[in-house]
């Protein structure tokens, strides 16, 4: 397959995908042109072969145990000969003139009325088929007496009753750990044919990453693909070799792919794969071999841009640069390829059935995965969609798994039920539900809680969505700073039914600007905004419409629309970082992001950040814990170093 695109498209610097594949398409031709394949197999020994899979069925080469062994310490008998022995009238039995401790071979034969002294793991003597516990008998120097009868075989594990040589003990595909090295063990095995892990190469793309442990450049962001995708690979079997991040020079990146090509059996890159200006990866890999491009584009969301590539038999596979994006893709497309070169059957995911709070709208066409965190809901478990984009790594990481709507839907109504794939094996209930506005204030209190074993789980959806969740019953409370012009009181006016209000704390929200900026240095608040307004340089940056500190921006310009006006990020270190970035002058956020950011701050005015608590849970445990947690020394010395302060 081929793309050319027109001389319209280059000049614009952006091609458009022209052949988009359905997922299932995708995947088969990729397998297809994969599969079947010989499985590299190497040697390992015992010691060295925790965590790898099996190549071939491996068969007992010995009996377990070896011989017939005795369970218990005591003496071997014919069982014939205690047949009509009882309390009142025991048997005699004369004592042969040796005892058999572990690895001592027998020397002497049971005969009709002898018994030989054995312990526990000692191999039966010829003509013993039983054993009698030592508690069982009176035994003197050359004879015991035997007060019981006994039924041949007792106390004997009889040879190859744990394993039979021959027996197929374990299976092709089976992943090696400590039971299954113990079992190797007991039959002597000391070497293994195992699948050899696929080599795989990791290499992230683009100008703009920077290695995490380096300091942050302007415009760089952290490379969080590389060690995702190298991580997840080793999950699935295979053996990772990260190789670093690239910038998006054709000729320096077609070097080290085909250096990385050349010695690994799997290339995976990140980023550089949307067709935009600069995205060269895909051009590349027509050179690295035959038959090239398989699919590039996809329909499933996220992942669109999603390339997969055979040259030469190795699989080359481009994911798109979004971590959430890029690690969706991994999973659903290339994991089932990964782990059938390792050897690994294919991976089992755990689903739960969950119940959806809201409508999740869906782009038909295209398979699409949503993120879910779970809460416990009133009839079941509700499903939390997450959803912060693609571009958000936490949507991923948060999460507890994902739904997945078909190509062929174009919404998820609420109250549907759904399937959850779990992203761990089980489903973790939080003792609390924090459902609503975030701020690193609450962050204290969680941490409370956790040490205290409590553990939270915190929803960042703003006020409104947090106030919508406990009335819907799917927190125990809901974070809010909502202010009302026309009472001009915060919260209280917002609570519903079922809902009271629990005191949080203060944020003293105020005017930011760059430290040493003449223009705001040493300003009251009114007299600062005046100034602002007063000069057409002076670019100020917004906040969204709904939120708490918008309806204070506006009171505080009026009918005035400065430049920079329509540039409403939706938090407060959005605000912040626009001014420390000198991608504004001025906004407004709240003192302890302006402190951590290391801004100028002139205070307006104080917001109240509550809790709606759901009050027919509030004798829970976990909301007394948090109540109490509320009060402690250690949060209110924490939020008033933070900046915070509490009402009076
Ligand atoms: P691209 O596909 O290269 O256009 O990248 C799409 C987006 O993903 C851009 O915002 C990139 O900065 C981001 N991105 C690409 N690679 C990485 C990476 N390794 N780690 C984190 N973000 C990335
Ligand atoms: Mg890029």
């Amino acid at each position: 397959m081929t793309h050319s695109p027109t001389s319209a498209q280059q000049n614009s610097g952006q091609e458009q995908f022209l052949t988009i594949l359905s997922r299932e398409a995708a995947l088969a031709r990729f397998e297809a042109e994969l599969f079947p394949r010989p499985l590299p197999t190497e040697k390992r020994t015992l010691a060295n072969a925790l965590g790898l899979v099996l190549a071939e069925d491996v068969a007992a080469p010995v009996d377990v145990p070896p011989f017939d062994r005795s369970n218990v310490d005591g003496f071997a008998v014919r069982a014939a000969d205690l047949a009509v022995a009882s309390e009142p009238r025991p048997v005699r039995l004369t004592l042969n003139a040796e005892a058999i401790a572990c690895g001592t071979v027998p020397q002497l034969p049971v005969l009709t009325g002898t018994a030989t002294s054995i312990a526990t793991g000692g191999p039966l003597p010829r003509g013993a088929d039983a054993i009698v516990m030592v508690e069982h008998t009176h035994p003197g120097l050359s004879a015991i007496e035997v007060g019981r009868s006994i039924s041949p075989g007792q106390f004997v594990s009889n040879a190859g009753s744990d394993m039979a040589r021959g027996e197929v003990l374990l299976r092709a595909g089976t992943e090696i750990g400590s039971r299954e090295i113990g079992m190797l063990a007991a039959c002597g095995i000391a070497q293994l044919t195992v699948a050899r892990r696929p080599r795989v190469a990791v290499l992230s793309t683009g100008d703009e990453l920077v290695q995490p442990g380096e300091p942050l450049r302007p415009a760089g962001i952290y490379d969080a693909n590389g060690p995702i995708i190298a991580a997840a690979v080793t999950e699935n079997g295979g053996e990772a070799h990260f190789l670093g991040a690239f910038p998006d020079d054709e000729a320096r990146l077609e070097k080290a792919m085909r250096e990385a090509l050349a010695a690994h059996d799997v290339l995976i890159l990140s980023g550089g794969t949307s067709k935009g200006a600069g995205d060269v990866t895909h051009r590349i890999i027509g050179r690295l071999g035959k038959p090239g491009i398989i699919a590039h584009g996809v329909a499933l969301k996220p992942g669109k841009p999603l390339c997969l590539a055979v040259c030469e038999g190795k699989p080359v596979i481009i994911l798109p640069g979004f971590p959430t994006s890029a690690m969706f893709t991994f999973h659903d497309m290339v994991v089932p390829a990964l782990r059938r070169m390792a050897g690994l059957p294919p991976r089992v995911d755990t689903q739960v059935t969950a119940s959806l709070p809201l409508r999740i709208p869906s782009e038909l066409g295209r398979t699409e995965f949503a993120m879910v965190s779970l809460v416990q809901g009133q009839g079941g478990l509700t499903a939390y969609p997450t959803g912060k984009g693609s571009g958000a790594i936490t949507s991923f990481t948060q999460a507890d798994g994902f739904i997945r709507i078909e190509a062929l839907a174009d919404h998820v109504p609420a109250g549907a039920d759904v399937a959850v794939t779990l992203f761990t094996p089980r489903v973790r209930v939080p003792d609390l539900v924090v459902i609503g506005s975030h701020c690193v204030g609450l962050d204290l209190v969680v941490g409370e809680l956790s040490r205290r074993g409590i553990s939270v789980r915190s929803l960042p959806v703003g006020s409104l969505g947090g106030l919508a969740a406990a009335k819907r019953g799917e927190c125990d409370l809901a974070p809010i700073h909502l202010f009302d012009p026309k009472t001009r009181i915060y919260n209280a006016p917002f609570l519903g039914d079922g809902l009271e209000l629990v005191p949080g704390w203060r944020r003293m929200q105020g005017l930011v600007f760059r430290q040493g900026d003449e223009r705001f240095e040493g300003l009251g608040a009114e007299e600062a905004v005046r100034a602002a307004l007063a000069d057409p340089d002076c670019m100020m940056v917004n906040r969204n419409q709904g939120s708490g500190t918008r309806i204070l921006i506006d009171q505080l310009l009026g009918v005035e629309r400065p430049d920079g006006y329509w540039n409403q990020p939706r938090s407060h270190n959005a605000v912040a970082a626009a001014v420390a970035q000198e991608r504004a002058d001025w906004g407004v956020t709240i003192a302890p992001v302006a402190r951590a950011a290391g801004l100028g701050f002139i205070a307006l005015t104080e917001e109240h950040y509550d809790f709606a608590l759901i009050s027919a849970r509030k004798e829970r445990p976990s909301v007394h814990a948090f109540l109490e947690a509320l009060r402690t020394d250690e949060v209110l010395l924490g939020l008033e170093r933070a900046g915070f302060s509490r009402p009076g």
